[in-house]
């Protein structure tokens, strides 16, 4: 058995060959980039227009308009002293204008040009590099690419990137009690639920599951399932059937497909019946079967082991401290996550925190964390992670 921190550390710890393509940019959100990105030019490339308004050559109060610019228009105007013309957002700012005057600040008679007030130097022009200049560092390698990134790469005119891949995710689910929803079921038999959740939570954060396959609770059927899985993927998913009973086999079944134990049961409620192990460059984790288990696992230790793999520099959800709503003692015998709900008034722990029952985390959207025996009073501070 280990602890929580002894778990973390090796899931996050593992020497992970990479590996990297170059996509083109619509399909790099949630990616992380296996190169830094600098400026190929600068950014805004030509002095711009901020406002509707008009360009001023000179500082006065009063100018003759002689002519107008709109955004994208490409020609050179040259301004005398008390020249002015009509300019538009974006549009490029003539090389000698002084500043720009928003059009509401202005009345114009004839081709005379009026301002309510006195401009100051470089008022309303976006100067050219004043975001970014050329050959600047834009993002580092390891940035996972939001909305903006894509929006920031395709202003530098870049129509792919280099990115580091994601994992092929395989699952198996384990047990002769499982009918697949939709299906009739007998006494004794339950709904197979862990691949949907967990499946879920894949896509939650960007992956996805490339095949999934359902075994009896027999030695040979899960070696074979595990031994065909592993033909092609990367991280291999296995959920129940690694506990002590009799019936679990997956332990000696990646035993026997030369899976490596890194660990296996870690000091926490839920989840104790953890399984982590690699066989050369890929992954498995066999999580316990009971619903909020193995979903809980996934939170905590699958996905840092998902972002590695794929180049990400921040691993895992982060920790927030927030008051407690109510006063709570834990009194699990281990360390553990709970199932709670965060909101702007604080951190609710939720009833159902059985290990089997997952309402209570479908109404919920946080894991919190208390430490064996660990007493809190109302408004104390407690560490949870947002789950969704
Ligand atoms: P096990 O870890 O195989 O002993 O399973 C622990 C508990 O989780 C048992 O009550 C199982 O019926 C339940 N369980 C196992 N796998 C699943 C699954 N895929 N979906 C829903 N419940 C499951
Ligand atoms: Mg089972």
């Amino acid at each position: 058995m280990v602890s929580i921190e002894e778990a973390l550390n090796s899931v996050q710890n593992q020497e992970i060959t990479s590996k990297v393509e170059v996509k083109p940019l619509p399909e790099v959100l949630g990616f992380a980039l296996s190169e830094n990105i600098m400026a190929p030019f600068d950014m805004p490339a030509f002095d711009n227009s901020a406002m509707d308004g008009y360009a001023l050559c000179g500082l006065h109060k009063e100018y003759k308009i002689i002519g107008e610019i709109a955004a994208g228009d490409t020609k050179n105007l040259y301004l005398k002293d008390g020249d002015a013309v009509r300019i538009f957002t974006g549009a490029k700012v003539p090389a000698n204008a002084s500043a720009v005057m928003m059009q509401e600040k202005t009345k114009v008679e004839g081709v005379t040009l009026f301002l309510d007030e006195m401009p100051k130097a470089g008022q309303s022009i976006r100067k050219k590099g004043a975001e970014l200049q050329k050959g600047q560092q834009v993002l580092q390698k390891g940035h996972v690419l939001n909305p903006s990134s894509l929006g920031l790469v395709a202003s530098l005119g870049m129509d792919k990137v280099k990115v580091f891949s994601k994992p092929r995710i395989h699952m198996i689910t384990t047990g002769n009690e499982l009918v697949k929803p939709g299906q009739p079921k007998q006494e004794g038999q339950i709904y197979e639920s862990n691949s949907f959740a967990i499946e879920g939570a894949l896509e939650q954060f960007g992956f996805n599951c490339a095949q999934q396959q359902q075994v009896k609770d027999d030695f040979e059927e899960t070696k074979k399932g595990i031994r065909k899985s592993m033909e092609t993927c990367d991280v291999l998913i296995l959920s129940g059937g690694i506990s002590v009973g009799d019936y679990d086999f997956v332990k000696q079944a990646l035993e026997g497909n030369g899976v490596q134990e890194l660990f296996y049961k870690v000091f926490q409620k839920p989840g104790k019946p953890l399984y982590f192990g690699r066989r050369d460059n890929q992954f498995v984790f066999a999580l316990p079967g009971n619903p909020a288990s193995s979903l809980t696992c996934f939170f905590i230790y699958v996905l840092p082991l998902l972002q590695k793999w794929s180049g990400h520099t921040n691993l895992g959800l982060p920790w927030y401290e927030f008051p407690l709503q109510h006063e709570y003692e834990n009194r699990f015998d281990r360390p553990s996550f709970l199932k709670a709900r965060m909101t702007s008034n604080g951190v609710e722990i939720l009833d159902g925190q059985g290990s089997s029952m997952i309402q209570s985390m479908a109404l919920g959207n946080a894991l919190a964390f208390v430490e064996l025996g660990q007493k809190f009073k109302k408004g104390d501070l407690i560490k949870c992670k947002l789950i969704s």
